[in-house]
Protein backbone atom coordinates (compact mmCIF):
# COMPACT_ATOMS: atom_id res chain seq x y z
CA UNK A 1 0.00 0.00 0.00
CA UNK A 2 1.49 3.72 -0.82
CA UNK A 3 0.02 6.76 0.77
CA UNK A 4 0.79 10.61 0.12
CA UNK A 5 2.02 11.45 3.60
CA UNK A 6 3.41 15.07 2.31
CA UNK A 7 4.10 17.26 -0.86
CA UNK A 8 7.81 16.31 0.09
CA UNK A 9 9.55 13.53 1.24
CA UNK A 10 13.17 14.29 2.96
CA UNK A 11 15.43 11.95 3.41
CA UNK A 12 17.73 12.53 6.66
CA UNK A 13 17.63 14.91 9.40
CA UNK A 14 21.04 15.89 9.01
CA UNK A 15 21.59 19.99 8.98
CA UNK A 16 20.78 19.98 5.05
CA UNK A 17 17.70 17.57 5.47
CA UNK A 18 16.13 19.76 8.39
CA UNK A 19 17.33 23.17 6.45
CA UNK A 20 15.35 21.73 2.98
CA UNK A 21 12.20 21.11 5.77
CA UNK A 22 12.14 24.76 7.42
CA UNK A 23 12.36 26.08 4.16
CA UNK A 24 9.32 23.97 2.89
CA UNK A 25 7.39 24.17 6.24
CA UNK A 26 8.35 28.24 5.82
CA UNK A 27 6.91 28.30 2.41
CA UNK A 28 3.59 26.68 3.49
CA UNK A 29 4.44 22.74 2.39
CA UNK A 30 3.95 19.39 4.23
CA UNK A 31 7.29 17.48 4.95
CA UNK A 32 7.62 14.27 6.01
CA UNK A 33 11.45 13.89 7.28
CA UNK A 34 12.47 10.08 7.09
CA UNK A 35 15.61 9.82 9.14
CA UNK A 36 17.45 6.03 9.96
CA UNK A 37 18.75 6.66 13.24
CA UNK A 38 16.99 8.00 16.57
CA UNK A 39 17.48 11.36 16.35
CA UNK A 40 18.49 15.02 14.41
CA UNK A 41 21.82 16.13 13.58
CA UNK A 42 23.68 13.44 11.49
CA UNK A 43 27.58 14.30 11.67
CA UNK A 44 26.70 16.40 14.19
CA UNK A 45 25.60 14.98 17.50
CA UNK A 46 26.09 14.85 21.25
CA UNK A 47 25.98 11.97 23.94
CA UNK A 48 26.36 11.88 27.32
CA UNK A 49 28.89 9.34 28.47
CA UNK A 50 29.23 8.75 32.10
CA UNK A 51 28.09 12.34 32.42
CA UNK A 52 30.34 14.25 29.91
CA UNK A 53 28.93 15.69 26.81
CA UNK A 54 30.90 13.77 23.96
CA UNK A 55 30.46 15.16 20.40
CA UNK A 56 30.53 12.54 17.29
CA UNK A 57 33.91 14.21 16.56
CA UNK A 58 35.52 17.54 17.85
CA UNK A 59 33.91 20.27 15.98
CA UNK A 60 32.87 23.74 16.43
CA UNK A 61 30.21 26.17 15.15
CA UNK A 62 31.14 29.61 13.83
CA UNK A 63 28.73 32.85 13.67
CA UNK A 64 30.18 34.38 10.98
CA UNK A 65 28.17 31.62 8.65
CA UNK A 66 25.77 33.10 6.95
CA UNK A 67 23.43 30.97 6.46
CA UNK A 68 23.38 30.25 10.19
CA UNK A 69 22.26 33.88 10.43
CA UNK A 70 20.05 33.63 7.74
CA UNK A 71 18.00 30.68 9.50
CA UNK A 72 18.01 32.48 12.84
CA UNK A 73 20.63 31.63 14.86
CA UNK A 74 19.24 29.59 17.58
CA UNK A 75 19.74 30.31 21.65
CA UNK A 76 22.80 27.94 21.84
CA UNK A 77 24.46 29.39 25.19
CA UNK A 78 27.54 29.34 22.39
CA UNK A 79 30.78 28.97 25.02
CA UNK A 80 33.60 30.53 22.71
CA UNK A 81 37.11 29.88 22.29
CA UNK A 82 39.61 32.57 21.65
CA UNK A 83 40.13 33.38 18.00
CA UNK A 84 43.53 31.91 17.43
CA UNK A 85 45.86 28.46 18.77
CA UNK A 86 48.87 27.91 20.61
CA UNK A 87 51.38 26.50 18.53
CA UNK A 88 53.57 23.93 19.82
CA UNK A 89 57.52 24.28 18.91
CA UNK A 90 60.71 22.95 20.01
CA UNK A 91 60.82 26.08 22.22
CA UNK A 92 57.74 26.01 23.57
CA UNK A 93 53.71 27.18 23.15
CA UNK A 94 53.06 30.35 21.74
CA UNK A 95 50.13 31.99 21.97
CA UNK A 96 49.25 33.10 18.68
CA UNK A 97 45.65 34.80 19.01
CA UNK A 98 43.23 38.44 18.11
CA UNK A 99 44.55 40.34 20.53
CA UNK A 100 41.14 41.59 21.37
CA UNK A 101 40.80 38.75 22.99
CA UNK A 102 43.82 37.64 24.13
CA UNK A 103 46.27 40.76 24.82
CA UNK A 104 49.60 38.29 24.72
CA UNK A 105 48.18 36.92 21.56
CA UNK A 106 49.89 39.63 19.09
CA UNK A 107 53.48 39.54 20.87
CA UNK A 108 52.85 36.01 20.27
CA UNK A 109 52.52 36.04 16.63
CA UNK A 110 56.29 38.14 16.96
CA UNK A 111 57.53 35.07 18.46
CA UNK A 112 56.19 32.21 17.00
CA UNK A 113 58.64 30.40 14.15
CA UNK A 114 56.21 32.25 11.27
CA UNK A 115 59.25 32.89 8.82
CA UNK A 116 61.36 35.86 8.13
CA UNK A 117 59.65 39.22 8.67
CA UNK A 118 59.04 39.19 4.94
CA UNK A 119 57.80 35.99 5.04
CA UNK A 120 55.31 37.21 7.80
CA UNK A 121 53.99 40.20 6.21
CA UNK A 122 53.17 37.91 3.34
CA UNK A 123 50.95 35.73 5.22
CA UNK A 124 49.20 38.60 7.18
CA UNK A 125 48.09 40.59 3.76
CA UNK A 126 46.74 37.48 2.57
CA UNK A 127 45.12 36.59 5.60
CA UNK A 128 43.67 40.35 5.82
CA UNK A 129 42.73 40.50 1.86
CA UNK A 130 40.75 36.73 2.70
CA UNK A 131 39.14 38.58 5.62
CA UNK A 132 38.13 41.83 3.86
CA UNK A 133 37.23 41.15 0.32
CA UNK A 134 33.37 40.23 -0.34
CA UNK A 135 33.20 36.74 -0.38
CA UNK A 136 31.23 36.97 -3.99
CA UNK A 137 35.31 37.42 -4.70
CA UNK A 138 36.49 34.82 -3.26
CA UNK A 139 34.21 32.84 -4.48
CA UNK A 140 34.64 34.27 -8.28
CA UNK A 141 38.98 33.56 -7.85
CA UNK A 142 40.31 30.92 -9.92
CA UNK A 143 40.52 27.38 -8.10
CA UNK A 144 43.67 25.61 -7.30
CA UNK A 145 44.68 22.87 -4.94
CA UNK A 146 45.13 25.82 -1.70
CA UNK A 147 48.85 24.89 -1.38
CA UNK A 148 49.85 25.64 -4.44
CA UNK A 149 47.36 28.80 -4.46
CA UNK A 150 49.60 30.23 -1.61
CA UNK A 151 53.05 29.18 -3.56
CA UNK A 152 51.73 31.30 -6.07
CA UNK A 153 51.71 34.04 -3.56
CA UNK A 154 54.62 33.40 -2.15
CA UNK A 155 53.27 32.03 1.04
CA UNK A 156 55.39 28.96 1.64
CA UNK A 157 58.23 27.11 4.24
CA UNK A 158 57.50 28.46 7.97
CA UNK A 159 54.11 30.59 7.37
CA UNK A 160 52.45 27.23 5.85
CA UNK A 161 54.65 24.39 8.31
CA UNK A 162 53.95 26.42 11.32
CA UNK A 163 51.07 27.82 11.06
CA UNK A 164 48.45 27.10 7.66
CA UNK A 165 48.91 23.29 7.83
CA UNK A 166 48.77 22.29 11.53
CA UNK A 167 45.79 24.35 11.55
CA UNK A 168 43.84 23.68 8.33
CA UNK A 169 44.50 20.02 8.97
CA UNK A 170 41.90 19.92 11.85
CA UNK A 171 39.68 21.70 9.70
CA UNK A 172 39.76 20.25 5.99
CA UNK A 173 41.42 16.85 7.76
CA UNK A 174 43.72 16.30 4.91
CA UNK A 175 47.31 17.41 5.43
CA UNK A 176 48.26 18.03 2.00
CA UNK A 177 46.55 21.49 1.45
CA UNK A 178 44.84 20.21 -1.84
CA UNK A 179 41.31 21.13 -0.68
CA UNK A 180 39.63 23.71 -2.99
CA UNK A 181 41.40 27.27 -2.28
CA UNK A 182 38.50 29.25 -3.04
CA UNK A 183 36.89 26.72 0.42
CA UNK A 184 40.01 26.83 2.32
CA UNK A 185 40.03 31.26 2.02
CA UNK A 186 36.52 31.11 2.83
CA UNK A 187 37.49 29.07 5.98
CA UNK A 188 40.09 31.33 7.17
CA UNK A 189 37.61 34.50 6.37
CA UNK A 190 34.78 32.82 8.78
CA UNK A 191 37.62 32.03 11.16
CA UNK A 192 38.28 35.81 10.66
CA UNK A 193 35.45 36.99 11.18
CA UNK A 194 32.84 35.14 13.32
CA UNK A 195 32.82 33.85 16.85
CA UNK A 196 33.90 29.92 17.49
CA UNK A 197 32.38 28.14 20.04
CA UNK A 198 30.31 25.21 21.58
CA UNK A 199 27.07 24.96 22.56
CA UNK A 200 26.97 25.23 25.88
CA UNK A 201 25.34 21.40 25.83
CA UNK A 202 27.13 20.28 22.94
CA UNK A 203 27.05 20.44 19.26
CA UNK A 204 23.98 18.05 19.13
CA UNK A 205 22.08 21.74 20.17
CA UNK A 206 22.15 22.94 17.11
CA UNK A 207 20.47 20.12 15.21
CA UNK A 208 18.14 19.74 18.06
CA UNK A 209 17.18 23.08 17.59
CA UNK A 210 16.32 23.24 14.51
CA UNK A 211 14.76 20.21 14.81
CA UNK A 212 12.20 22.06 17.08
CA UNK A 213 10.91 24.27 14.68
CA UNK A 214 9.40 22.06 12.76
CA UNK A 215 5.61 21.37 13.22
CA UNK A 216 5.52 18.31 15.96
CA UNK A 217 5.16 14.97 14.26
CA UNK A 218 7.68 16.32 10.84
CA UNK A 219 10.24 13.92 11.64
CA UNK A 220 10.01 10.06 11.74
CA UNK A 221 12.63 8.88 13.43
CA UNK A 222 14.32 4.84 12.97
CA UNK A 223 12.94 5.36 8.93
CA UNK A 224 15.64 3.75 7.08
CA UNK A 225 15.32 4.11 3.15
CA UNK A 226 16.30 1.71 0.99
CA UNK A 227 15.37 2.59 -2.69
CA UNK A 228 14.32 6.32 -4.04
CA UNK A 229 12.14 7.03 -7.46
CA UNK A 230 11.05 10.49 -8.45
CA UNK A 231 8.14 10.92 -6.00
CA UNK A 232 8.22 7.85 -3.90
CA UNK A 233 11.12 5.86 -1.55
CA UNK A 234 11.29 2.63 0.25
CA UNK A 235 11.35 2.75 3.39
CA UNK A 236 12.92 -0.43 5.48
CA UNK A 237 10.63 -2.76 6.96
CA UNK A 238 7.78 -0.67 5.97
CA UNK A 239 5.30 0.79 3.26
CA UNK A 240 6.43 3.08 0.20
CA UNK A 241 6.10 6.18 0.65
CA UNK A 242 4.54 8.52 -2.02
CA UNK A 243 5.09 12.84 -1.99
CA UNK A 244 5.50 15.26 -5.13
CA UNK A 245 8.95 15.17 -4.66
CA UNK A 246 11.73 13.30 -2.61
CA UNK A 247 14.84 15.29 -1.57
CA UNK A 248 17.68 12.75 -0.58
CA UNK A 249 19.81 14.46 2.11
CA UNK A 250 21.48 11.56 3.29
CA UNK A 251 24.93 11.36 4.09
CA UNK A 252 27.70 11.30 0.99
CA UNK A 253 27.90 7.57 0.68
CA UNK A 254 24.03 6.55 1.53
CA UNK A 255 23.08 9.51 -1.12
CA UNK A 256 25.64 8.09 -4.00
CA UNK A 257 24.09 4.72 -3.13
CA UNK A 258 20.98 5.62 -3.49
CA UNK A 259 21.12 7.38 -6.38
CA UNK A 260 23.45 6.69 -8.51
CA UNK A 261 25.15 9.61 -8.23
CA UNK A 262 28.95 10.85 -8.35
CA UNK A 263 30.64 9.01 -4.86
CA UNK A 264 33.06 11.50 -3.24
CA UNK A 265 36.06 10.77 -1.63
CA UNK A 266 35.84 10.87 2.72
CA UNK A 267 38.42 12.13 4.83
CA UNK A 268 38.04 10.32 8.34
CA UNK A 269 39.01 11.83 12.09
CA UNK A 270 39.21 10.06 15.44
CA UNK A 271 38.62 11.75 18.31
CA UNK A 272 40.00 10.98 21.62
CA UNK A 273 38.38 12.44 25.21
CA UNK A 274 39.98 12.36 28.24
CA UNK A 275 39.23 13.65 31.80
CA UNK A 276 41.97 15.37 33.27
CA UNK A 277 42.28 16.39 36.81
CA UNK A 278 43.57 19.44 35.84
CA UNK A 279 43.73 21.33 32.61
CA UNK A 280 46.96 21.65 31.15
CA UNK A 281 45.59 25.48 30.40
CA UNK A 282 43.15 27.61 31.62
CA UNK A 283 43.13 29.29 27.85
CA UNK A 284 40.14 28.06 25.97
CA UNK A 285 42.00 27.82 22.57
CA UNK A 286 42.94 25.24 20.51
CA UNK A 287 46.49 23.45 20.75
CA UNK A 288 48.23 22.95 17.52
CA UNK A 289 51.33 20.59 17.10
CA UNK A 290 53.44 22.64 14.34
CA UNK A 291 56.46 19.35 14.49
CA UNK A 292 54.74 17.19 12.19
CA UNK A 293 53.61 14.89 15.50
CA UNK A 294 50.72 12.67 14.94
CA UNK A 295 47.95 14.71 16.95
CA UNK A 296 45.88 17.05 14.53
CA UNK A 297 44.86 19.33 17.34
CA UNK A 298 43.64 18.82 21.38
CA UNK A 299 41.54 21.44 22.87
CA UNK A 300 40.40 21.78 26.46
CA UNK A 301 36.56 21.65 26.01
CA UNK A 302 35.90 22.83 29.71
CA UNK A 303 37.47 25.98 29.34
CA UNK A 304 35.31 27.11 27.00
CA UNK A 305 31.85 24.98 27.82
CA UNK A 306 32.60 23.74 31.68
CA UNK A 307 28.98 22.27 31.11
CA UNK A 308 30.88 18.99 29.40
CA UNK A 309 32.43 17.63 32.76
CA UNK A 310 29.90 16.52 35.10
CA UNK A 311 32.59 17.62 37.92
CA UNK A 312 35.61 19.34 38.50
CA UNK A 313 37.69 17.60 36.19
CA UNK A 314 38.58 18.98 32.90
CA UNK A 315 37.63 17.33 29.73
CA UNK A 316 40.21 17.38 26.78
CA UNK A 317 39.03 16.24 22.96
CA UNK A 318 42.08 15.61 21.03
CA UNK A 319 42.04 14.62 16.82
CA UNK A 320 44.25 12.36 14.66
CA UNK A 321 43.40 12.57 11.10
CA UNK A 322 42.16 9.21 9.94
CA UNK A 323 39.33 6.27 11.07
CA UNK A 324 41.46 4.67 13.63
CA UNK A 325 43.17 6.46 17.49
CA UNK A 326 46.92 6.41 17.84
CA UNK A 327 47.91 3.51 20.39
CA UNK A 328 47.04 4.94 23.67
CA UNK A 329 51.29 5.10 24.48
CA UNK A 330 52.05 7.13 21.64
CA UNK A 331 48.47 9.34 21.93
CA UNK A 332 49.96 9.82 25.72
CA UNK A 333 53.24 11.13 24.66
CA UNK A 334 52.24 13.04 21.97
CA UNK A 335 49.91 14.67 24.34
CA UNK A 336 52.44 14.79 26.49
CA UNK A 337 54.63 17.06 24.16
CA UNK A 338 52.25 19.37 23.06
CA UNK A 339 51.41 20.46 26.36
CA UNK A 340 54.16 20.53 28.28
CA UNK A 341 52.62 17.83 30.98
CA UNK A 342 52.08 14.48 32.20
CA UNK A 343 49.73 12.49 30.94
CA UNK A 344 49.42 9.54 32.99
CA UNK A 345 46.33 10.32 34.82
CA UNK A 346 44.19 11.47 32.01
CA UNK A 347 41.43 9.11 31.76
CA UNK A 348 39.89 8.06 28.46
CA UNK A 349 36.26 8.70 28.52
CA UNK A 350 35.24 7.52 24.89
CA UNK A 351 37.14 7.28 21.00
CA UNK A 352 34.66 9.06 18.75
CA UNK A 353 35.80 7.51 15.03
CA UNK A 354 33.84 9.14 11.98
CA UNK A 355 35.62 7.38 8.87
CA UNK A 356 33.37 9.20 6.52
CA UNK A 357 33.51 12.61 8.27
CA UNK A 358 33.99 15.04 5.52
CA UNK A 359 33.48 14.88 1.50
CA UNK A 360 36.92 15.93 -0.16
CA UNK A 361 36.80 18.91 -2.11
CA UNK A 362 40.09 18.89 -4.19
CA UNK A 363 41.57 22.10 -5.22
CA UNK A 364 39.39 22.92 -9.21
CA UNK A 365 36.11 21.39 -7.68
CA UNK A 366 33.00 23.53 -8.40
CA UNK A 367 31.53 25.26 -4.45
CA UNK A 368 28.15 24.27 -5.59
CA UNK A 369 26.78 20.88 -7.62
CA UNK A 370 23.21 20.74 -9.15
CA UNK A 371 20.19 19.93 -6.28
CA UNK A 372 17.56 19.03 -9.27
CA UNK A 373 18.72 15.48 -10.49
CA UNK A 374 15.20 15.20 -12.00
CA UNK A 375 11.33 15.83 -11.89
CA UNK A 376 10.46 15.12 -8.14
CA UNK A 377 14.04 13.97 -7.13
CA UNK A 378 16.36 16.29 -5.42
CA UNK A 379 19.76 15.48 -3.56
CA UNK A 380 20.68 17.92 -1.24
CA UNK A 381 23.68 17.51 1.49
CA UNK A 382 27.44 18.63 2.27
CA UNK A 383 28.29 17.25 -0.62
CA UNK A 384 26.46 19.18 -2.85
CA UNK A 385 28.03 22.48 -1.75
CA UNK A 386 31.16 23.11 0.55
CA UNK A 387 31.97 20.19 3.26
CA UNK A 388 30.70 22.44 6.32
CA UNK A 389 28.06 23.28 8.26
CA UNK A 390 27.28 26.10 5.81
CA UNK A 391 27.78 24.25 2.95
CA UNK A 392 25.06 21.54 4.80
CA UNK A 393 22.36 24.17 5.72
CA UNK A 394 22.86 26.16 2.10
CA UNK A 395 22.45 22.93 0.05
CA UNK A 396 19.12 22.11 1.73
CA UNK A 397 17.74 25.57 1.34
CA UNK A 398 19.35 25.34 -2.14
CA UNK A 399 16.94 22.02 -2.64
CA UNK A 400 14.17 23.30 -1.50
CA UNK A 401 13.84 26.48 -3.40
CA UNK A 402 14.90 24.61 -6.77
CA UNK A 403 11.86 22.17 -5.75
CA UNK A 404 9.59 25.31 -5.20
CA UNK A 405 10.75 26.99 -8.18
CA UNK A 406 9.91 24.49 -10.65
CA UNK A 407 6.26 23.83 -9.58
C1 LIG B 1 34.18 15.11 13.16
C2 LIG B 1 33.62 16.22 12.31
C3 LIG B 1 34.05 17.52 12.51
C4 LIG B 1 33.51 18.55 11.74
N1 LIG B 1 33.88 19.82 12.01
C5 LIG B 1 33.24 20.84 11.41
C6 LIG B 1 33.50 22.17 11.80
O1 LIG B 1 34.24 22.43 12.74
N2 LIG B 1 32.86 23.17 11.12
C7 LIG B 1 31.98 22.89 10.10
O2 LIG B 1 31.42 23.82 9.53
N3 LIG B 1 31.70 21.63 9.73
C8 LIG B 1 32.29 20.60 10.37
N4 LIG B 1 32.00 19.31 10.04
C9 LIG B 1 31.09 19.08 8.91
C10 LIG B 1 29.59 19.14 9.25
O3 LIG B 1 29.32 18.51 10.47
C11 LIG B 1 28.85 18.43 8.12
O4 LIG B 1 29.22 19.05 6.89
C12 LIG B 1 27.34 18.47 8.24
O5 LIG B 1 26.91 18.11 9.53
C13 LIG B 1 26.74 17.54 7.20
O6 LIG B 1 25.33 17.56 7.26
P1 LIG B 1 24.45 16.79 6.20
O7 LIG B 1 23.05 17.05 6.53
O8 LIG B 1 24.92 17.11 4.82
O9 LIG B 1 24.80 15.23 6.38
P2 LIG B 1 24.68 14.26 7.64
O10 LIG B 1 24.97 14.99 8.88
O11 LIG B 1 25.52 13.08 7.33
O12 LIG B 1 23.15 13.85 7.71
C14 LIG B 1 22.62 12.79 6.96
C15 LIG B 1 21.45 12.19 7.73
O13 LIG B 1 20.83 11.21 6.90
C16 LIG B 1 20.55 10.07 7.69
N5 LIG B 1 20.50 8.91 6.79
C17 LIG B 1 21.54 8.30 6.17
N6 LIG B 1 21.11 7.28 5.43
C18 LIG B 1 19.76 7.26 5.55
C19 LIG B 1 18.74 6.43 5.00
N7 LIG B 1 19.03 5.42 4.17
N8 LIG B 1 17.44 6.66 5.34
C20 LIG B 1 17.15 7.70 6.20
N9 LIG B 1 18.08 8.49 6.75
C21 LIG B 1 19.37 8.30 6.43
C22 LIG B 1 21.67 10.02 8.69
O14 LIG B 1 21.32 9.23 9.81
C23 LIG B 1 21.86 11.49 9.01
O15 LIG B 1 21.03 11.89 10.08
C24 LIG B 1 32.53 18.26 10.75
C25 LIG B 1 32.11 16.95 10.56
C26 LIG B 1 32.63 15.94 11.34
C27 LIG B 1 32.08 14.55 11.16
Amino acid sequence: MTSRDADVLVVGAGLAGLATALRLTAAGRSVRVLEASDGPGGRMRSDRVDGFTVDRGFQVLNTAYPELRRLGMPDLDLRAFVRGALLRDAHGLHLVADPRQAPTGAAGLLGAPLGSPAERARLLAYLGAVTVLPAARIRGARDRPFEEALRRRGIAGDPVEHFLRPFLQGVLLERELATSSRFAALVLRTFALGTVGVPASGMGALPAALAARLPVGTIEYGARVTAVRPGEVDVEHGTARRAEAVVVAADPLTASTLLGIRRPAMHAVTTVWHAVPSPPTRRAVIALDTEGGPVANSVVMTNAAPGYSPDRRALVASSVLGPEPLPDALLRSALARIWGVGTALWEEVAVTRVPAALPALPGGSPLRRPVRLTEGLYVAGDHRDTPSIQGALVSGRRAADAWLAGR
